[in-house]
């Protein structure tokens, strides 16, 4: 900033003097009106930058830090002259010294990273989290010269997402114990009224298991958020046979809905190695969403069939309200549903499909999503067969 005022003063007093280097009078007087809107411009600018409450930093392309504003020096404890001049890397933990050179690798592709959640060091060692929003500097000829960074403290926002998780955590294994017990007693007491005959009972105990199988799923959801934000949700793999596995979520998925028609066309002998528990988890997500997201009486189809010699596919197809093309890009995303009238009265916690995508990650594999306003949807997925 000082520095372009001593250029525009310099520039006014050669003006001012004859024989300056601008000879015609009406090009000085726009020069000097000129320096002054940029140099207001700059004012402005400057005030901004110096107000926010994020830091905002920029650095050259080799990383070395150029400007530094105040947020910048709250939030990592070093001052402007500590910093500029100096290399980012002091901020950076030593085991994520790799992504700089990630970052820097997309930014120098003119890329832009937005809302990085990440880790860095302040000057008094402490570790604190962060969201970085990263976008290149481009010269007035559009070559990219340099990097901005803003950088907003998240430490207490993680906090509080920490303890929501724990409390989570805490809550449903609290209650899958319980709920274990009830659902054990509710069989028990089905078989025996399904020999005296007691055609009102045994309805009303089928309908109380379903509420149960229910809450089960819903339990284990969470359970498995809390694992997978925890960085904890590992998978166990085990040959079975994916034909009985989808028997099963069948059956399971006939007594909670009665009123749907659940198809499933079978692949028979198709034996895989993956979490048994988990795939169950993604099939009985899939199919309670198709449930939940079509109306009674209308069609699921379960489909198993294989899609080259050594890969099965998988599919959940119903005919219910269907995604938009905007949703469908937002779908696999932590608590995210659709804000639409008709899904006010559908409960759901936007976990599901989530959790979903995260298990078949861990599978090396990837949901996919086709669907139709108004038509039904299509989810799907593909695993490796054993031979
Ligand atoms: P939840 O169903 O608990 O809201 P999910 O993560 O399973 O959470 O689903 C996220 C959102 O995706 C839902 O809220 C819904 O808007 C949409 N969705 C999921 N499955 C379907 C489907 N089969 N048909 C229509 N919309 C669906």
């Amino acid at each position: 900033m000082d520095n372009f005022r001593k250029l525009r003063d310099q520039i006014s007093n050669q003006v001012l003097k004859e024989g300056g280097f601008v000879e015609d009078l009406q090009q000085k007087e726009l020069l000097i009106s000129a320096m002054q809107i940029a140099e207001e411009r700059m004012a402005t600018l400057t005030a901004i930058v110096e107000s926010s409450d994020d830091a905002i930093v920029s650095k050259n392309l080799s990383g070395i830090v150029t400007s530094w504003n105040k947020s910048a020096q709250r939030i990592f404890g070093f001052t402007a002259e500590e910093m500029i001049g100096e290399p980012i890397l002091k901020l950076i933990p030593e085991d994520r010294l790799d992504e700089e050179p990630r970052i820097l690798a997309r930014i120098s592709a003119g890329e832009r990273v937005d809302h990085f959640e990440t880790k860095r060091v302040t000057k008094y060692g402490t570790l604190i989290d962060v969201s970085l929003t990263i976008s290149p500097v481009r010269s007035p000829s559009g070559e990219i010269i340099g990097v901005s960074k803003i950088a907003r403290d998240i430490t207490d926002k993680k906090l509080e997402e920490q303890r929501k998780n724990d409390f989570i955590a805490i809550v449903s294994h609290e209650l899958k114990t319980p709920l274990t017990s009830v659902k054990s007693y509710v069989q028990f007491a089905l078989s025996k009224v399904k020999k005296s005959g007691d055609t009102f009972t045994e309805g009303l105990l089928i309908r109380a298991e379903a509420q149960t199988q229910k809450m089960a799923i819903l339990i284990n959801d969470f359970l498995n958020l809390s694992r997978l934000e925890e960085g904890k949700m590992s998978i166990n793999c085990s040959r079975f046979s994916l034909h009985e596995l989808m028997t099963e979520i069948i059956a399971e998925g006939r007594m909670l809905a009665p009123d749907h028609q659940i198809e499933y066309e079978s692949c028979q002998d198709g034996t895989i190695n993956a979490d048994r528990d988990k795939i169950g988890q993604v099939l009985n997500n899939l199919l309670n969403n198709a449930v939940k997201y079509s109306i009674a009486g209308s069609r699921i189809h379960v489909s198993c069939s294989l899609a080259t010699p050594e890969m099965v596919l998988i599919s959940v197809a119903d005919q219910g309200m269907g995604i938009s093309d905007e949703d469908q890009k937002r779908l696999f995303e932590r608590f995210y549903r659709v804000a639409d009238d008709k899904m006010k009265n559908i409960s759901g916690f936007g976990i599901g499909l989530y959790l979903i995508s995260e298990i078949l990650k861990l599978h090396g594999s990837k949901i996919k999503v086709e669907s139709q306003l108004g038509k039904g949807s299509v989810f799907s997925f593909a695993l490796p067969i054993e031979a």
